[in-house]
């Protein structure tokens, strides 16, 4: 496909990669990058490395480095990243922790537009709530109750008058519209649920200015122009609260693509630990050949598992070949 280019000038399409600095990276992180370092070589785009550190308590000291290496050592590249260009594209840094006053800004407008309330229920408060309230099939019941409307009274209060306080401590809900929001994943396929329903009012901030990932993550793609979005599939229903909010703001849509997850032997999600962390493999010696030899094949991009180098795997991908079901790891990587 022809290079495009972007707002930014550069060439499309445009992708990321967007590591949330708590741990050092496990396989399934590694499958989900490699894809998308893939996807984006193989049509002549530009690739970002983005450092997602706004959950300050989560944020663990030197797990940034952590990640570059691990990317860096199974031999993966951006072109755009902390460590390049002044850790900056086109101006915009691209680290998340540098972009508050940014995602204050659209926090404003959106709590100016009417699509925000303040909602000040604690935990147990929507625990107690969401048990008692009738509910449809609830698509959001792994990341916990659905939020059940309690505040949702407090819509119109907050108006142009309206400014942060930074001890003010709470959360600022979207307000999802009923009805039916379908999309199209470019792995998964056709999409649909009526969020309003099924996932239930989110919080995309905090009534001090704080923003929530959903909100960071939209204002970040449409400002670096990002056009093509690969990611683990347990973001399948983030997409339907960014897709909400960046169609308030008008702003372009990008490909998206959720890519299955790797379980461990107990079909467990992988979590940032021993023995599923690329650290681990790098302190056996093994080499990055093999990882990427074993995504690829997990990935059915290759038939056997065999030593290979990510740029082997350029022109391989083709988005309608890649299994739909998460992948189990056994210990063994070939
Ligand atoms: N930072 C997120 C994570 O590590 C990924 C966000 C995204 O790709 O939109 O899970």
């Amino acid at each position: 496909m022809a290079a495009q280019e972007s707002p930014l000038n550069l060439p499309r399409p445009i992708g990321r990669l967007a590591p949330t600095p708590t741990g050092t990276l496990h396989l399934g992180n590694a499958r989900s990058f490699l894809l998308a370092w893939l996807s984006i070589r193989q049509q002549g785009g530009t690739l970002i490395l983005r450092i997602e550190d706004i959950d300050t308590p989560r944020v663990k000291a030197g797990a940034v480095q952590s990640a570059i290496d691990d990317l860096r050592w199974l031999g993966l590249d951006w072109d755009y990243g902390p460590d390049m260009h002044a850790g900056q594209i086109g101006g915009i840094p691209v680290t998340q922790s540098l972009r508050m006053q940014r995602y204050r800004e659209v926090l404003l407008k959106l709590v100016r537009d009417g699509q925000v309330y303040r909602c000040s229920c604690t935990r147990s408060q929507i625990a107690q709530a969401a048990a008692s309230a009738p509910h449809e099939s609830g698509l959001s019941q792994l990341e916990g109750p659905i939020y059940p409307g309690t505040c949702r009274g407090h819509l119109n209060e907050v108006n142009q008058l309206f400014h942060f306080s930074e001890s003010d401590p709470a959360a600022l809900r979207w307000a999802f519209q009923p009805g039916s929001t379908p999309w199209n994943d470019g792995l998964l396929g056709h999409q649909n649920a009526d969020p309003s329903l099924q996932l239930g009012d989110f919080v995309i901030g905090r009534a001090s200015g704080m923003p929530s990932y959903q909100l960071a993550v939209v204002v970040d793609d449409h400002d670096m122009g990002v056009t093509e979005v690969v990611r683990g599939d347990d973001l399948v229903l983030s997409t339907y609260r960014q897709l909400a909010i960046l169609k308030h703001l008008g702003w372009s849509i990008p490909d998206y693509y959720h890519v299955p997850l790797v379980l461990d032997a107990d079909g467990r999600r992988m979590a940032k630990r021993q023995g599923d962390s690329l650290n681990y493999f790098r302190e056996q010696n093994i080499q990055p050949q093999a990882i990427i030899g074993y995504l690829a094949y997990s990935l059915r991009l290759i038939d056997r598992p065999r030593a290979l180098s990510p740029q082997d795997l350029i022109g391989k991908l083709d988005w309608t070949r890649l299994p739909k079901e998460p992948t189990k790891f056994t210990g063994r990587l070939n």
